[in-house]
């Protein structure tokens, strides 16, 4: 048998990408080497970003910014979509959009702020800056003299796992296989699309699309096309439950810091603190121990607050952190679905685009320029 499309990776854009492939009438194989949602997807911190991370706006600077902006309608397209997925896919998938508060440290970063804000109004969205009175009056958690922040209202929070899961059992009710255990060996171009060697089977496809998170590169390798990846360990930390705090997703500008709270109760810490490598990622406790600081230091009803668990895992990413989507020239019919450091906020809507893209048609969102 010949499938319409396989799609390489059983993480968020590759369940997504089969979902929607499936939903419009496509006949899909999903190939995962492991088991679904095992990878970054299942891993997050859960955070749904919009703003421009403000770490590489300050190493790589407004020119940066401005390029990388065009990734913001990619994120408020798929905000819009988180919203409306609970109904569509009919599951709780712990979706709350409360907005974030990205905390200036110094006067020097809110004028930072100022400037990666502007970028961002240019593309559309939303982002108000608060003063230090508008912090003590929204947030009084906070501790008191930070010089102001960046809020916006439509960044928030999900479940990472619950997503790819439900996109997997939804797209196998439209009639998608997967295939577990089944690591992508070889492809090879044929007649009419591609043979592809997963596991102990070869599978037929006349389409591909590679969704393999950190591991896109070495899939990609196989058919000699190289893509700029790089991956690299990093952890989030949970703490025990507590009474309702924050409802907010919390950033601070001096250092690396995403921190927000479950609806059970748990704070999660995060920024992109890094992990080690030992054979696969591992929790680096030096890290732990920094990235709580950090949160105690933000907000100081956490000083005495416990962590419960922490866990590492590999994060894909780009040098200039932009996504890399659409149909490989030299390779026509195969497909990339790399989202980096933010792809499970973008996820869904990037892979419904990839899904129409991959399926000859007309994607509602625009993919062009992040082409291979
Ligand atoms: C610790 C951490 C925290 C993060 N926090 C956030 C956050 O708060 N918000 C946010 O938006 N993003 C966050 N991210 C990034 C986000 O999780 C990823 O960008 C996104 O999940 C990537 O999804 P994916 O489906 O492309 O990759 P993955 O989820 O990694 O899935 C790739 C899949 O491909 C499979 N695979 C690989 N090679 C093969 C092969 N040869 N054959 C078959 N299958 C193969 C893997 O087993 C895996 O299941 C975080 C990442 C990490 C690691």
């Amino acid at each position: 048998m010949r499938y319409d499309l396989a799609v390489i990776g059983g993480g968020l854009a590759g369940t997504a990408t089969a979902y929607y492939a499936a939903r419009a009438g496509a006949r899909v194989v999903l190939l995962e080497r492991h088991d679904v949602n095992l990878g970054a997807s299942g891993s997050n911190a859960g955070s749904i970003h919009a703003q421009i991370p403000f770490d590489p706006f300050r190493r790589l600077g407004a020119d940066w910014a401005r390029h990388y902006s065009e990734v913001l309608p990619l994120f408020i397209e798929s905000i819009g979509l988180w919203g409306r997925l609970q109904d569509e896919l009919g599951g709780d998938l712990g979706f709350v959009a409360k907005g974030g508060l990205m905390v200036a440290g110094t006067e020097a970063e809110m004028d930072m702020l100022r400037e990666k804000s502007a970028i961002e109004r240019a593309q559309g969205l939303q982002v108000d800056l608060w003063d230090q009175g508008d912090l003590s009056e929204r947030a009084p958690f906070l501790t008191e003299g930070f010089p102001g922040g960046a809020f916006c209202p439509i960044e928030g929070k999900a479940d990472p796992f619950r997503v790819a899961p439900l996109f997997l059992r939804r797209a196998r009710e439209a009639g998608a296989k997967l295939l577990r255990n089944a690591p992508v060996k070889a492809i090879d171009v044929e007649a009419g699309g591609f043979a592809i060697a997963a596991g102990d089977r070869t599978v037929h496809a006349s389409r591909v699309v590679n969704a393999a998170g950190a591991q896109a590169a070495e899939v990609a390798a196989l058919l000699g096309v190289t893509v700029p990846l790089d991956a690299h360990p990093i952890q989030v930390s949970v703490t025990e439950k507590r009474p309702p705090l924050l409802s907010w997703l919390l950033y601070f500008t001096s250092e690396k810091l995403t921190l927000k709270q479950a609806p059970e109760g748990g704070f999660l810490i995060g920024g992109g603190w890094p992990a080690r490598m030992r054979g696969g990622p591992v929790v680096d406790h030096r890290s732990v121990l920094r990235n709580l600081a950090l949160a105690q230091r933000l907000v100081p009803g956490l000083a005495d607050v416990q962590i419960v668990r922490s866990w590492a895992a590999i994060v894909n990413g780009t040098k200039d952190w932009r996504p890399i989507l659409g149909e490989v020239p030299q390779v026509p019919g195969f497909f990339l679905n790399l989202f980096p450091w933010m792809g499970f906020t973008a996820g869904p809507a990037v892979s419904r685009a990839i899904a129409s893209l991959a399926l000859g048609e007309r994607p509602d969102v625009d993919l062009a320029p992040f082409a291979p």
